[in-house]
């Protein structure tokens, strides 16, 4: 087991862009595994690799059981849309009904350098998207709605975690949903 510590909201590694993964090596592997073993510890849904303080565009996920990751995802999404509750590990005890697209197909390699593609719907097509997300710096703070976002702030404000922190929404290249860039 090598479970690291979850970075937080604030920590600027959440608000820059992962780099593609070149190497699938060793280090890529133990960086898969302890994202694994991280996520499940938390627990949680999915877990990037920014939010363990490093830069490289991977993630993990377990959705109905199935654990599995990604590297250098490239997604397609369908037209139909979703609203529902997501939360974060980088922002313990929030969550928010989000709009994501309701399905996802997510084409990238596994740790070994071979390529896959995850299809998914529902839960773990919000899953993937989320933590594609994380990968351009994007939380899902950015894509609440004002009034949604608003009431998100000062949850953070109010968190004991969050004291101190200067809530800030990054010029997103993404959808926003009607938040103002
Ligand atoms: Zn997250």
């Amino acid at each position: 087991m090598a479970i690291q510590p979850i970075r937080l909201f604030g920590d600027p590694v959440l608000r820059a862009t992962a780099k593609p993964v070149t190497t699938f090596d060793k280090e890529l592997r133990k960086l898969v595994r302890d994202l694994t073993d991280t996520m499940v510890d938390a627990p949680g849904a999915g877990l990037a690799a920014p939010q363990l303080g490093v830069s490289l565009r991977v993630f993990t996920y377990r959705v109905d059981g199935v654990l599995g990751h990604l590297v250098n995802p490239d997604l397609s999404l369908s037209e139909e849309e979703q609203d529902g509750p997501e939360g974060c590990l980088s922002l313990p005890g929030l969550r928010f009904d989000t709009k994501r697209a309701y399905g996802v197909v997510a084409k990238g390699f596994n740790m070994h350098g071979d390529p896959v593609t995850i299809e998914g719907t529902e839960l773990l097509a919000r899953c993937i998207q989320h933590e594609t997300d994380h990968l351009d710096g994007v939380l899902f703070l950015d894509r609440l709605d004002r009034e949604q976002r608003k009431a998100a702030m000062k949850a953070i404000r109010d968190a004991d975690w969050g004291q101190g922190l200067v809530p800030r929404v990054k010029v997103s290249p993404h959808p926003t949903f009607g938040f103002p860039r």
